[in-house]
């Protein structure tokens, strides 16, 4: 399904394609063994303009549109499943700037961000708060020329190496949701940030995940847009996200696949291979089939993007169908390698763990049907 893209964008996205099945693959499996923070890609991903492709070329970005972002996206997660989600978590922080900030931050922001040479990272979930980030606990009190923020944040992607964090918190504790307001922390530059040890993660091991807890002076211009306006902004960001965890999804789903057929076709038991039995063959078609329809919505929810019209469902439906049915996907195909499927020899047990977890973060399973019932029942 490329009937999105122009012909720019397809030859970019090939460009895209080619890189991450030449430099990305061939690591892969090495950095999952040992989970090696994908921050060593950062360079080569930067020198592609890789870094700022969600971004618009007025903030140093190279602008794609929805549907190449999702294609690039996807061909990265099929490469290499942890590069995609440190990246994407890099999108989660400069999409925040785009779409919550004033133009100063963003200009002061963006464009390092942009080119790579300021990583981002989204801190959002709290130990008390996932699934209803309104009852955070962090708050924001005004202090001089700025706040002082006080609490803590965790499952923080990419925070060990970020040059900056975006943080969600209360700058009034009697709104709820409208008392939410986001700012920027750099953690290289502010004292008062305390980033712990990576957490050990069943997949995605080279995608850092970190706890951290703060007691600092944020200055004023750090805030960004208007105080209240944080968990706004911060659902913006996840409407784009989702459509990213969809991407990352079908991009390894599609190589799970890939690895199915051309081991049926090569396998024989009994003396003939087994891609001839129908019960395999019936695997087979409704693994190609949940994945086309899975790539649909995802392609759809994309087509929506930076349209100005509202596309929460849209996000919604991709990321709920795509997580689900890539799990199922990677789940037959291991099943057609056998018992060689469940060893590392192959790479099947790694797209399993790697994909376990886009059923849980950026709003789980359970929050997508809220969010979609919600919607119905509006
Ligand atoms: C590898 C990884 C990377 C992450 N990266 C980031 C990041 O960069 N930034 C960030 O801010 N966060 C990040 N997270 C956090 C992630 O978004 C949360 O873990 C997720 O939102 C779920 O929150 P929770 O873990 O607190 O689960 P809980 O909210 O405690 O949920 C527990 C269970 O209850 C269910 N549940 C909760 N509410 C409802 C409901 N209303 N109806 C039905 N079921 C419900 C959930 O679906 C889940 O099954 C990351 C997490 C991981 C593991």
């Amino acid at each position: 399904m490329n009937s999105f893209l122009s012909y720019e964008e397809r030859a970019v996205i090939d460009q895209i394609t080619r890189f991450s099945t030449d430099i990305l693959a061939p690591r892969a499996a090495e950095i999952d063994a040992k989970a090696q923070f994908t921050t060593l890609h950062r360079p080569a991903l930067a020198e592609m303009g890789i870094m700022g492709m969600n971004l618009p070329e007025a903030h140093g970005g190279i602008g794609l549109s929805g549907p190449a972002l999702y294609e690039a996206v996807e061909a990265i997660a099929g490469a290499c499943g942890s590069t995609a989600s440190m990246l994407t978590a890099h999108f989660l922080a400069t999409d925040s700037l785009l779409l919550g900030a004033e133009e100063a931050l963003k200009a002061r922001v963006l464009p390092g961000a942009a080119t790579g040479d300021k990583l981002g990272a989204f801190g959002l979930t709290e130990p008390q708060a996932g699934s209803n980030p309104a009852d955070m606990r962090s708050f924001a009190m005004r202090e001089g020329t700025g706040y002082r923020l006080k609490g803590s944040k965790c499952f923080i992607s990419n925070a060990g190496e970020a040059d900056f964090i975006v943080i969600f918190a209360k700058t009034d504790r009697t709104a709820g949701a409208r008392g939410i307001s986001a700012f920027i922390v750099e953690p290289k530059r502010m004292g008062g940030i305390d980033i712990g040890k990576p957490e050990q993660t069943m997949g995605l091991r080279g995608g850092h995940v970190f706890p951290i807890s703060f007691d600092c002076f944020v200055p004023e211009e750090n805030r960004l847009g208007d105080e209240g306006t944080g968990f706004r902004t911060a659902m913006k960001v996840l409407d784009n996200g989702r459509i990213e965890v969809a991407a990352q999804a079908t991009g390894i789903a599609s190589e799970a696949l890939k690895a199915a057929i051309s081991y049926a076709k090569e396998r024989e038991v009994g003396g003939r291979p087994i891609g001839n039995f129908q019960g395999l063959q019936w695997m087979l078609a409704d693994c190609a089939t949940e994945l086309a329809a899975a790539r649909a919505l995802g392609l759809q929810a994309a087509a929506k993007r930076g349209s100005g019209e509202r596309y929460s469902s849209e996000s919604a439906y991709a990321k709920l169908y795509a997580s689900e049915a890539a799990w199922r996907i990677a789940d037959r195909a291991l099943q057609i390698h056998g018992g060689y499927g469940y060893t590392k020899d192959f790479p099947l047990e790694r797209y399993l763990r790697d994909l376990r977890i886009f059923r849980i973060y950026e709003g789980s399973s359970e929050i997508q049907r809220t969010i979609i019932a919600r919607d119905l029942l509006k």
